[in-house]
């Protein structure tokens, strides 16, 4: 078999998976396709062993696998369905000059500007239009080649190349078309979702990249893709979730929206959702309160999210003692100040989770004079205070629109996932 079977099915995936509507909506045709069964936060709930999942705002989704026997606890794998990119705006179209139409945007989340010039993008999100005098959601992907924002030629600013602060009002504006494409973009936009343009209530858009993932390096060790944090931890930890088999624990498989703007929504890991769905599942079939705590002392979660991994041509920003590398093996996060979990408890069971999958691990930790970045993990335990270790696979040019990581480190994290979901 081919040694990177999960990493070009998780590319697949990736390239099929433009927003986080769409991460939601592949992992619910996936599970429905495995035979789940599909819950609604709005239905009362009564639950026996058997494989579930829940979705919120169509961007944050929960499944689960209820063990035969009664359980200990949960087994948690959390990561996050959104990455950074720029959202349009409301009335996007704006005339520049005479004979351009640009669209309006903004940014969402931290995202390396640069790289988001010169490129073919699309748009793709989700419209509402009315059925039955409701709201009713639209999955859209305008599939072509459809805007590009264009840099300023060298010779109008000597100094790009000396370190340039671009604006997000002024530089990072997608040009659309001439002047006759004024009107168009719902017109297009609406197509895409298979309705009329004045159909659309409302909409969530995002412009991405529509470059294809691919393999290089002298044998094929990398993997450059849009949206490798996270989507690369989202799909691998479900790999070794639909491959498992719970046994004494609730399988868990967790993605939450909203990483890249601080989880402070009602589906991202600042919210109730976890909490939520776990006492819901505990209540469900019939367990009590008392057993319900017992239950989440005895859980655990691993947060995944991707790990910087040591630059060829800046070491000097990594830890001068660990610096993890791409196909390493798993990433485990560390920080004294907890943005990482992490600890000598949470790591050591991780450790021995890996020691049974037979995969290699690694440990990242800041430069002590580089404050680094946050994730999922630390919040998600303020709802659910269960042990936690933060881990992910090592990655390049992360927030770039096009990232960088190792080809075999997939396979890893399926890996790890497939045993620990097993227990
Ligand atoms: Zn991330």
């Amino acid at each position: 078999m081919d040694k990177y079977t999960v990493t070009r099915e998780m590319l697949e995936f990736i390239d099929a998976s433009p927003t986080c509507f769409h991460v939601v909506e592949n992992i619910r045709n996936l599970l429905l396709d495995k035979g789940f069964k599909e819950l609604f936060e709005k239905e009362e709930w009564s639950l026996e062993s058997g494989r579930y999942f829940v979705t919120r705002n169509g961007s944050a989704i929960i499944s689960f696998a209820i063990p035969e026997k009664s359980f200990r606890g949960f087994h948690m794998i959390a990561s996050h369905s959104d990455s950074p990119t720029f959202k349009i705006k409301e009335n996007p179209e704006m005339g520049a000059g005479s004979s351009y139409i640009k669209l309006n945007v903004e940014k969402y989340g931290g995202m390396i500007c640069a790289q988001w010039l010169d490129r073919p993008l699309s748009v793709a999100g989700r419209v509402f239009v009315e059925k039955n005098g409701k709201p009713e959601s639209l999955l859209v992907n305008v599939d072509r080649d459809l805007v590009i924002i264009p840099s300023l030629a060298i010779h109008m600013n000597r100094e790009v190349n000396d370190g340039y602060k671009f604006n997000a009002q002024k530089d990072m504006l997608p040009l659309f078309g001439e002047e006759k494409a004024e009107g168009r973009f719902f017109e297009i936009v609406a197509k895409a979702a298979g309705v009329e343009k004045s159909d659309i209530l409302g909409h969530d858009l995002f412009l991405y990249n529509r470059v294809k993932p691919c393999f290089w390096g002298a044998d094929g060790e990398y993997i450059a893709s849009a949206r490798l944090d996270d989507q690369e931890c989202v799909f691998t930890s479900l790999k070794g979730f639909l491959e498992a088999e719970a046994k004494e624990y609730v399988a868990m498989h967790c993605v939450f929206d909203n990483e890249e703007v601080g989880s402070g929504t009602r589906q991202g890991a600042a919210s109730t959702f976890l909490k939520d769905t776990l006492e819901r599942i505990n209540d469900a079939i019939g367990r009590t309160r008392q057993q319900y705590h017992t239950a989440i002392a005895e859980s655990f979660m691993i947060s995944a999210d991707n790990a910087h991994a040591y630059h060829p041509n800046n070491e000097d920003k990594a830890d001068p003692v660990n610096k993890p590398v791409m196909n390493g093996g798993i990433v485990i996060k560390y920080n004294a100040a907890q943005k990482y979990t992490t600890d000598a408890f949470s790591a050591a069971k991780f450790r021995l989770f890996c020691k049974e999958a037979d995969v290699p691990c690694q440990v990242f930790t800041n430069r002590s004079d580089i404050p680094g970045g946050s994730t999922l993990g630390n919040i998600s335990t303020t709802q659910v205070p269960v042990s936690t270790v933060d881990i992910g696979l090592a990655q390049l040019a992360m927030h770039s629109p096009y990232e960088t990581a190792g080809s075999r480190d997939p396979e890893y994290l399926a890996a790890v996932a497939k045993v620990f979901y097993s227990k």
